[in-house]
């Protein structure tokens, strides 16, 4: 599948999730100079993409932002270039109004930065959300888009039995597909200063591993596609990191051994 990545940085973000330095680890500029040098990039390739899709940030936070993204690439969708359009953002920003202006655009794919099924996890990570907001967006995108979770394993707050509530309640669900991150400590996070002060332990690298086969083996039993495991390699993100499971070929370490 040809998918072309466009990054926007925290764009509608209204806080800050503990984990997150989107602009560090994906060496941001700011979100409309992706979107322009996206476009005209796109404007001038040969090349058909099955998606363009739009990463990082809350771009459904408001109706006009969302229309902002999205509208000046329905040019590529008439005229051929893409097949479709896909979305990245939070489950408490997803309602009837912005299911309809996706569905309007184009938008083929959207990912729901689900991250856990448990309240206080979510809630020490200062992801500003609960699991009653995941399954109203669940209720509302399904059937309608084809629907990926995002989810992390190694936040603060967790215990193996969350960790198994958060691959079951997965499962149960049945998006369509699944991203699943170790969660990592980066420069400038909330996260490095619960590390640095204690209160925070990341997962070792072996646990990562451990949770990562268990999830993927109950995703891929269920028929859910696992697109991604562990943040992919990049130099920058080296730089970045601070403490945490991280190698290069993480991914395939925890598909290799099934
Ligand atoms: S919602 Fe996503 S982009 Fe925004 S702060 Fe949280 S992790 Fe970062």
């Amino acid at each position: 599948m040809k998918v072309y990545p466009i990054f926007l940085s925290n764009a509608g973000c209204s806080s800050r999730c503990v984990f997150c330095n989107q602009r560090a680890a994906e060496r941001i500029k700011p979100w409309e100079q992706s979107v322009q040098e996206a476009f005209n990039y796109i404007q001038r390739s040969n090349l058909v993409y099955d998606e363009i899709a739009f990463y990082g940030g809350t771009p459904t936070s408001s109706e006009k932002l969302l229309k902002k993204i999205l509208e000046p690439f329905l040019i590529f969708l008439r005229s051929g270039k893409a097949k479709g359009l896909r979305v990245s953002t939070r489950p408490d920003q997803i309602n009837e109004q912005i299911v309809q202006i996706l569905s309007d655009h184009g938008v083929t794919t959207v990912e729901i930065g689900v991250e856990s099924f448990s309240d206080e996890v979510l809630e020490m990570s200062g992801r500003g959300h609960s699991v009653s907001d995941v399954l109203h967006a669940h209720e509302l995108l399904k059937g309608k888009f084809k629907e990926v979770f995002q989810l992390m394993v190694g936040l603060p707050g967790e215990n193996d039995c969350l960790r198994e509530k958060t691959i079951s309640q997965t499962v149960s669900l049945k998006p369509w597909g699944v991203r699943y991150f170790p969660t990592l400590v980066l420069r400038g996070t909330e996260l490095e200063r619960m590390y640095v002060d204690g209160s925070y332990k990341p997962l070792t690298m072996e646990e990562a591993l451990y949770w990562s086969r268990k999830a993927y083996c109950s995703f891929r039993n269920a028929g859910i596609a696992v697109l991604q495991i562990g943040l992919h390699s990049s130099e920058f993100l080296s730089d970045e990191l601070v403490a945490g499971p991280y190698c290069g070929n993480f991914g395939e370490l925890v598909r290799g051994v099934m």
